[in-house]
C-alpha cells in the first residue's frame, strides 16, 4: 500500500541533499520516495541505510512524512521476511541476551576502569531475561525475524 502523501512528491531533491547518510552510503531517498511509489522495494538494501535522522522530512517542501514512510517501508519488508543478516543478527542478540549489543568482558572491564558499575538492564538482573524473551515472544518478535 502506499502511503497517500508521497503521490505528491515531485522529486525536486530536497531530501537527497539533507541526507547524512546519503553522503556515505548509496542510499537515495529521493529514488526510495519514488521507486515505492510504482513497486515494490523491499528487497533495496538502501532501505537500511537511512538513520532516521529526520533531516529530509523536516524539509520536504512538500511536507511528506519521509522518515515514517521509510520507516514504514522497513516494517513492510520485515512482514515479508526481508531483513539485512546484520540486523537479523541484531534481532538475534537481543532474544538471546537481552541486548542489542550486549556488553563483552573488555568493555566490562572499561567500565569497571572508569567507576560504572553493570547498567540497570539484564546485565545486572539476569533472572529478568526471561520475562525479555517472554515479552519479544508475545509479540511475534522471534517468528519475524526467523529466515
Ligand atoms: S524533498 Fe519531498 S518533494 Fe522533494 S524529492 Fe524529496 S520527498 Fe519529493
Ligand atoms: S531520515 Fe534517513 S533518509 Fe532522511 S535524511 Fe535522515 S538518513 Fe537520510
Amino acid at each position: 500500500m502506499k502511503s497517500k502523501d508521497t503521490l505528491t512528491c515531485f522529486q525536486c531533491g530536497t531530501c537527497t541533499a539533507s541526507c547524512p547518510s546519503g553522503r556515505y552510503t548509496s542510499l537515495n531517498v529521493r529514488r526510495i520516495v519514488k521507486d515505492s511509489i510504482k513497486k515494490d522495494v523491499s528487497d533495496e538494501p538502501e532501505l537500511w541505510m537511512c538513520t532516521t535522522c529526520y533531516n529530509c522530512m523536516e524539509r520536504c517542501p512538500r511536507g511528506i512524512r519521509i522518515t515514517d514512510e521509510i520507516l514504514r517501508l522497513r516494517s513492510e519488508a520485515v512482514r515479508k521476511g526481508k531483513i539485512l543478516l546484520a540486523h537479523r543478527n541484531v534481532c538475534r542478540y537481543l532474544i538471546e541476551t537481552g541486548h542489542a549489543i550486549p556488553l563483552d568482558d573488555a568493555h566490562n572491564a572499561m567500565r569497571e576502569k572508569i567507576g560504572l558499575s553493570l547498567p540497570e538492564t539484564v546485565h545486572k538482573y539476569p533472572k529478568a531475561l526471561r520475562e525479555v524473551k517472554t515479552l519479544l515472544k508475545s509479540t511475534g518478535f522471534d517468528e519475524l525475524i526467523k529466515e
